[in-house]
């Protein structure tokens, strides 16, 4: 799960990381009270969506103006101008795609006297599994370049979790950012509040970019990017409260009701499988053949007839569809059931675009029958290869 910025920001600051002050509105009407709260005479007005890169984004609508998703105001009426001609528009970014996303929250901050942008993040290494540190110089800027054209400018390196944080995991980020004395020193000290907000909220990425020296002479936080870990959620409720609907894709959202794991892709061929393993074996092998999946999703070990037809229902209600496989190994579940789950789905949404089923295991038999007899136009398959090829060749039939 991801947040924004300005929630990023405060989770930070309980666990003493140094952040500017600000004030999050959601109507332009309160840009001016805002503003007033904060000392002047430089304020950022700072868009609040789930992606980065808003700096150099640019709105859709003229109206917006061109000054970029993240802008410097030199007083107040500049903010309100800003605030006005933001909310509501359209931001595009390279994170968010052509498409864009409507900007429905701004950040007004205390602006800051820049000294140096520095890059920082934190993540999981799965390869050491181990919280990893990776540090540069070159802040501010797009990392992945800097990472491709210069990697010797990024240092890494990972915490061991038997000894967790210690001193010298902060003068290891104060020498990479070139730090000395009272500087150096803020550093460490950030590195460890840092690495203790990370494991206390089960965060699985962190980045801070830039991480920031100011002309006094002060280290800051001054944007920062938090993935927390869906798994750990339930142990966070203050996390889960941060949680803004609106930035998420709202399939993904109904699938979470039923339980039932779900990933948006862009293909065009929707997957009903059980079990994540068969469920990136159906992904592959309709790659193999050719197409392109438009989901993954698996409906879980013990799925009811319930959560088959919100499964079906989540698939088909996305335009891209031209096509569903449903492929389902009968273990814990038995196949009629989910045949029974398919035909009340089908009988309830209709079916506009072909449909294959293969099912393989517990009560096989009398799950094709089921389907056999339904009535229903449904291409039955027996094998995985033998059900992706049909629905790859149904589809660009179609
Ligand atoms: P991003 O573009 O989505 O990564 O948003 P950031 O929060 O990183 O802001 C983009 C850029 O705006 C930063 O890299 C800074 O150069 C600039 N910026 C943000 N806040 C301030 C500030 O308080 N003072 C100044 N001078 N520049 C700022
Ligand atoms: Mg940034």
């Amino acid at each position: 799960m991801n947040i924004h910025e300005y929630q990023a920001k405060a989770v930070l600051k309980e666990f003493g990381v140094p952040v500017s002050r600000g004030v999050p509105i959601l109507d332009a009407a309160n840009a001016e009270a805002a503003a007033r709260e904060l000392p002047g005479p430089l304020w950022v007005v700072k868009s609040q969506i789930h992606a980065g890169g808003r700096g150099k984004g640019k709105f859709k609508e003229a109206s917006a103006g061109d000054k970029g998703g993240v802008r410097l105001a030199k007083s107040i009426d500049e903010v309100k101008t800003f605030a006005k001609q933001m909310l509501g528009a359209t931001l595009v970014t390279i994170q968010t795609g052509p498409a864009g996303k409507q900007v429905n929250r701004l950040y007004i901050e205390d602006g800051s006297d820049i000294e140096k942008e520095f890059y920082l993040s934190m993540l999981v290494d799965r390869a050491t599994s181990r919280i990893a540190f990776v540090v540069s110089t070159e802040g501010g800027m797009d990392i992945e370049e800097v990472a491709h054209k210069t990697p010797e400018k990024i240092v890494t390196f990972s915490v061991d979790p038997a000894t967790g944080i210690m001193p010298l995991h902060g003068r290891a980020v104060a020498q990479a950012l070139g730090l000395k004395g009272d500087l150096a020193k803020q550093a460490e000290k950030v590195t460890g509040a840092l690495y203790k907000a990370f494991v206390a909220k089960d965060m699985s990425m962190l980045e801070i970019n830039p991480l920031i020296v100011t002309k006094q002479g002060e280290i800051k936080a001054l944007d920062a990017k938090i993935s927390f870990d869906s798994n750990s959620l339930y142990r966070h409720p203050d996390i889960m409260a941060l949680r803004d609907e609106t930035e998420e894709d709202a399939k993904e959202i109904e699938a979470s009701k039923y339980d039932l794991a779900y990933i948006a892709l862009d293909g065009d061929i929707g997957c009903m499988v059980n079990g994540a393993g068969l469920a990136m074996a159906t992904m592959d092998i309709i790659k193999l053949y050719g197409s392109e999946p438009a989901n993954f999703l698996d409906v879980g070990g013990g799925a009811s007839k319930e959560k088959v037809t919100a499964a079906f229902k989540i698939i088909t209600a996305d335009p891209k569809v031209k096509g569903i496989l449903v492929n389902i190994f009968g273990g814990i579940m038995k196949c009629d059931v989910i045949a029974e789950g398919v035909i009340a789905a089908v009988k309830e949404v209709g079916l506009q675009v072909p449909l294959v089923v293969r099912l393989e295991g517990t009560n096989v038999d009398l799950g094709k029958k089921i389907i056999r007899e339904s009535g229903l136009n449904v291409i039955p398959a027996d094998d995985l290869d033998d059900a992706a090829q049909k629905i790859v060749t149904a589809v660009k039939k179609a």
